[in-house]
């Protein structure tokens, strides 16, 4: 990934996407599109988008659940 990949940032949250189909920005009122090296350091790459947490795929249940031990509810999205 380089500095000017396009990310995305729901309006009023200070995580980025990498992708916009992202779950975490389905409830979002307003997505903007964003160059990556544009964002300032309090921007955090969002869980859904880096991989370390997952949601609706097809070998979901458990691994969901187990990585919902690992995450605070309020750190997504
Ligand atoms: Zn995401």
């Amino acid at each position: 990934m380089t500095d000017d990949d396009v990310v995305y940032v729901a309006d009023g949250c200070d995580r980025y996407h990498e992708s916009r189909e992202c779950q975490g920005l389905s409830h979002a009122r307003a997505v903007e599109e964003r160059a990556l090296s544009s964002l300032s350091d309090g921007f955090t790459l969002c869980e859904l988008c880096s991989g370390t947490y997952q949601v609706g795929l097809s070998d979901g249940p458990f691994v969901t659940a187990r990585l919902l031990e690992e995450l605070d509810p309020d750190d997504i999205g």
